[in-house]
């Protein structure tokens, strides 16, 4: 790992010299409106050299006490003195600045993270931007309700207040860093709540940015802070912090159970979003372009590291031969590049220990025997890369079939009938999503009943938006990002129960 191998990828690519020391400058924490170099250095790596990029630091239970101590400040002061309105123009501010840096800030994610930066600026900018208009307008709708109570009579009323939880603690995992922290903080910011980041260590390049935009939006000081560092020390610090009213945490089922046994400890609100293994049913009926459509960016998007990715593809035999040989040929024609080339399809995995997890799993479908329909795991020999892999004939017991491998391995399953498809497609203790594919809505929606998954995509994959809810069922944690439902995460509900009502129009 050396810096030589960044500075000749950036050069190759021309990128500007205040470009280069914009993703290069150390990685600060941020706290109460100001940036804060503070803690043992942690390198961060790129990852299709797998040189150094530059550094961040470990927030230790001091620096997190002091950001808690922060929007705690702000939530008490400042930003609960402001009006819904007052808030809902600062996020709509906030999305302006980051449409206006949105060049920018994709070249950030595409570096720190591997991605094409064509496709850092559709989905993991534009969607941020998307998200934080749409829970802008959520701040000036948020109210409780008023009404007669069920057991008494008119000498008494009822009514619900409707207010923020607090201080927000919002973990965010390495595959869409920026994305997922608008995410939280679009509808936290629309509760009137303040929040502490903490981004993954392997992925904190664009968070620093975004808190300097916040600030230049003119959000007040502490609303929005930041603590960098590993989970194991600063994630565990946050979780477990007494002034933390709220987790939302996205990251692996592993993490989630260690974060939600923290967070009950303090009785502590709770979102879980984890991993999956989500599938993919082919009914016999489906319009296969669509099939080969959404089976490749069901898994092969974001180089597979994407939480829903369809990474369990079961098709009715009658389709299967004619999918198998479109899909192999359109993933055989992948650019596997580095994320600055324009060319690029699909970028490296984003580190080292994660691409030797991935090739763990596709040298144990080698060494067991199972056929491969596709293996272009090995497509280059630099850099973090793992190319397009199908694996067929998994066997229902075997890692591949049940894990979350979290790169560009597809388990490619034949199903004999409809039934068949159902039966293999409920076969995981996952629940984060699934892709139906059928022209039959009677069959769409029955087989939606039977599958235990939160978010469903019918012919085709990957095209969430903000006013829907997204989150996991059974293994895959609870809660929701996004929609409606997402406010009521941070919002707590107050019951006022009035009596002594004297009725009447004299006196
Ligand atoms: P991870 O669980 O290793 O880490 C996620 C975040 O949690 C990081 O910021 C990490 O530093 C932090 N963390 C780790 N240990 C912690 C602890 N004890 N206390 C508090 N924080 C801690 O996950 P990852 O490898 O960064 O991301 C990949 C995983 O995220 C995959 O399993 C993927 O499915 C999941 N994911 C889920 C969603 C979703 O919406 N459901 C979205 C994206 C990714």
């Amino acid at each position: 790992m050396t810096d030589t191998l960044v500075t000749d990828y950036l050069t190759s690519w021309q990128v500007p010299a205040e470009r280069s020391a914009l993703v290069r400058r150390p990685v600060a924490h941020w706290i109460d409106g100001a940036p804060l170099i503070s803690g043992a250095p942690i390198a961060v790596t790129e990852p299709s050299t797998g040189g150094r990029l530059t550094e961040t630091f470990e927030a230790g239970a001091e620096i997190v006490d002091r950001a808690v101590a922060s929007a705690r400040r702000a939530f008490d002061g400042a930003w609960s003195a402001l009006r819904p309105l007052d808030r809902q123009t600062l996020i709509l501010k906030l999305a302006d600045s980051l449409e206006a840096h949105q060049d920018e800030l994709a070249f950030l994610e595409s570096v720190d993270v591997g991605k094409p930066r064509s496709q850092a600026l559709a989905i993991d900018i534009g969607g941020a931007i998307d998200c934080l208009r749409y829970f802008a307008g959520w701040a000036t709708k948020i109210s409780g309700r008023t009404g007669d109570m069920a057991a008494y009579d008119k000498h008494f009323l009822g009514l619900t207040l409707r207010q923020p939880v607090g201080v927000v603690a919002a973990i965010a995992p390495w595959n869409f860093p920026l994305q997922t922290l608008i995410w939280k903080i679009g509808a936290a910011f629309a509760a009137g709540c303040a929040v502490v980041a903490k981004p993954s260590e392997v992925t904190p390049v664009s968070t620093l940015r975004l808190a300097e935009l916040i600030a230049e939006a003119g959000f007040p000081s502490g609303v929005f802070n930041v603590v960098n560092g590993t989970g194991a020390v600063t994630g565990a610090a946050l979780v477990g912090h007494p002034g933390v009213n709220k987790v939302s945490f996205t990251g692996s089922t592993a993490t989630g159970l260690r974060v939600g046994e923290a967070a009950l400890h303090n009785m502590t609100r709770l979102t879980l979003e984890l991993g999956g293994k989500s599938p993919a049913l082919v009914f016999a009926d489906s319009d296969v372009d669509a099939v080969v459509e959404g089976l490749y960016n069901g898994i092969y998007f974001n180089a597979g590291q994407v939480c829903d990715a369809t990474s369990r593809a079961i098709v009715d035999a009658r389709l299967y031969d004619q999918v198998r040989e479109r899909l192999v040929r359109l993933a055989s024609s992948v650019k596997v590049l580095p994320g600055l080339d324009p060319g690029s399809d699909m970028g490296p995995m984003v580190s080292d220990t994660h691409r030797t997890k991935v090739m763990s799993y596709v040298e144990r479908a080698q060494g067991d025997g199972l056929p491969f329909a596709l293996d272009r795991s090995q497509v280059h020999n630099r850099g973090h890369f793992v190319g397009p892999v199908i694996v067929e004939e998994v066997p229902t017991t075997h890692p591949v079939w049940r894990e979350e491998i979290f790169g560009p391995v597809l388990a490619l399953s034949r199903a004999d009938g409809a039934e068949d498809v159902l039966r293999q497609a409920r076969d995981t203790r996952y629940g984060l999503g699934a892709a139906i594919y059928s022209r039959n809505i009677g069959r769409v929606l029955a087989a939606a009943r039977a599958i235990d998954a939160g978010t469903i995509y019918v012919n085709g994959h990957g095209f969430l938006d903000p006013s829907f809810p997204f989150g996991g069922l059974g293994m895959s944690g609870f809660g929701k990002d996004m929609g409606a439902e997402q406010m009521e995460a941070y919002l707590e509900t107050k019951t006022l129960l009035v009596s002594g009502i004297e009725l009447g129009l004299a006196g």
